[in-house]
């Protein structure tokens, strides 16, 4: 099977790292050739932070901490 060479890489637009077979490597890339994404570890991250944004429990938490 023919494997056609992407160009464009996918960097994490949190952490930077860049995915290079399956795996987030920190390399340096030219942030212009790239397309941006979360790497697994920020898009879990970013989904929890989303999470607990939406979550009335923290909210109360805050206000009490205020
Ligand atoms: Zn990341």
């Amino acid at each position: 099977m023919k494997q056609e060479k992407i160009r464009m890489q996918k960097v994490c637009c949190v952490c930077h790292k860049v995915k290079v077979d399956n795996q987030w490597i920190k390399k340096p890339v030219n942030f212009e050739d790239s397309s941006h994404g979360y790497c697994p570890v920020c898009y879990g991250r970013t989904l929890a932070v989303i999470r607990e944004m939406n979550n009335p429990r923290l909210d109360k938490q805050a206000r009490v901490a205020m």
